[in-house]
């Protein structure tokens, strides 16, 4: 086939590098086990990380939103997109965080661009965990600030970056909770720590956090027993614990009422549709009330993390559900990927740019909707011989 747009050459290279992705298509609800391409597998790369993707309980309260405010929202919520449920919403993430305020973002990545574009600008300076999630790193850019990208939960670097930067109109210290890749949690209390001496606001991604995190799943500031601030900005997404779509940020009034004045990802975008929201305000109930699903999730966690040591595989220090099982060359990986993809087992390798080309992985997520016969099986993948 003729080449005619040179895009066909370097996916050639991508491809020839082992790096080219493809859709995999799921064709069931998003139990423990789905159908991939026609083959029952036992899914163990979703944020699901509750199990509530499948739960009457959301699938009836978008169905029961969308009959009385409609499929669509119909636009920005300044314009005609605004709901009273999308106020309940809020109201609620703000009860369950103990925060002031909150607002509530169609996904993730729209929430930490409009937090990073909205808070700082050229006379500002974010510094940014070396590891956070692409979504902070995109807003990052376009807020137009300067970053300062700090070695990944180091406080000690965050002091001296902050030092080397000089003055700033305002600073914001951005951190994801959990980190995405790697499962480990962001030393907060001493990141918070520096942020005090120099007047910074922190902003901490809970995307893996909420529902996790915490007795009452409220996430990373509930883990280490914080309280809300005013400089604290909690973000989360209503798309992994929670099992819907969406995102939210939690914080003092005014940091709320300035994103609703000023973040153009909120202001210039359709509202979050009425079977999101409805669904979300029945999840952010089940994940603060149904501690079981915590406890059940930290039991199956904790028997894949040791398991999977005692058979001699790198698993980095941790507790939270995003196990990485780190290889290294992206070859091995992508034949560990093969080989669980033998064994039913939906766990693909993640690779370059997602992580650096060194330490490629699986990337293993449990949800409390498994079993701990789950756990077993995928250990026993882990323990024959490739
Ligand atoms: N932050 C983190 C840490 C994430 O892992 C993700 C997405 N997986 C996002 C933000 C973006 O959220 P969303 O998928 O809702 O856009």
């Amino acid at each position: 086939m003729m080449d005619s747009t040179g895009l066909e050459a370097e996916l050639q290279n991508l491809e020839d590098a082992g790096l080219r992705r493809r859709l995999r298509r799921v064709e069931s609800a998003p139990g423990p086990e789905v159908t991939v391409e026609g083959r029952r597998m036992l899914m163990c790369a979703s944020n699901n990380y509750l199990g509530l993707a499948q739960d009457p309980r959301l699938i009836e309260a978008a169905h029961r939103a969308m009959i009385r405010y409609g499929a669509g929202s119909t636009g920005s919520r300044l314009i005609s997109g605004d709901t009273e449920l999308h106020e309940a919403l809020e109201k609620r993430i703000a009860r369950w965080k103990g925060t002031e305020a909150a607002l509530v973002f169609a996904t993730g990545y729209m929430a930490n661009v409009a937090l990073a574009t909205t808070l700082a600008g050229e006379e500002d300076v974010i510094f940014s965990d070396e590891w956070n999630h692409a979504s902070i790193i995109d807003g990052c850019r376009l807020s137009r600030a300067r970053v300062s990208v700090y070695r990944h939960a180091d406080p000690g670097d965050l002091e001296s970056k902050i030092i080397a930067a000089g003055p700033a109109r305002r600073r914001l210290i951005y951190t994801d909770g959990v980190f995405s890749m790697d499962g480990d949690v962001a030393p907060l209390p001493r990141l918070l720590e520096v942020a005090g001496k120099y007047d910074a606001f922190v902003v901490v991604d809970d995307a893996h956090a909420g529902g996790v995190l915490g007795k009452r799943g409220r996430g990373t500031m509930e883990y280490y027993g914080l309280s809300p601030a005013p400089r604290i900005i909690q973000m989360g997404t209503l798309s992994k614990a929670a099992g819907v779509e969406g995102a939210y940020v939690a914080g003092a009034k005014a940091v709320i009422d300035y994103l609703i004045n000023r973040a153009r990802p909120f202001i210039f975008s359709t509202a979050p549709s009425p079977a999101a929201v409805g669904a979300a305000l029945v999840a952010v109930e089940i994940m603060e009330q149904e501690q079981w699903r915590r406890d059940h999730l930290r039991a199956l966690v904790s028997r894949l993390r040791t398991g999977l040591r005692e058979r001699g595989w790198r698993v980095p220090e941790g507790s939270t559900p995003i196990i990485p099982v780190i290889i290294g060359e992206v070859g091995e990986t992508l034949r560990l990927a093969a080989r669980l993809d033998d064994a039913g087992i939906f766990a693909p390798a993640i690779r370059p740019p997602t992580v650096p080309p060194e330490s490629c992985r699986i990337r293993l997520t449990v949800t409390a909707a498994h079993r701990m016969e789950d756990v077993d099986r995928i250990l026993a993948v882990f323990t024959t011989e490739g």
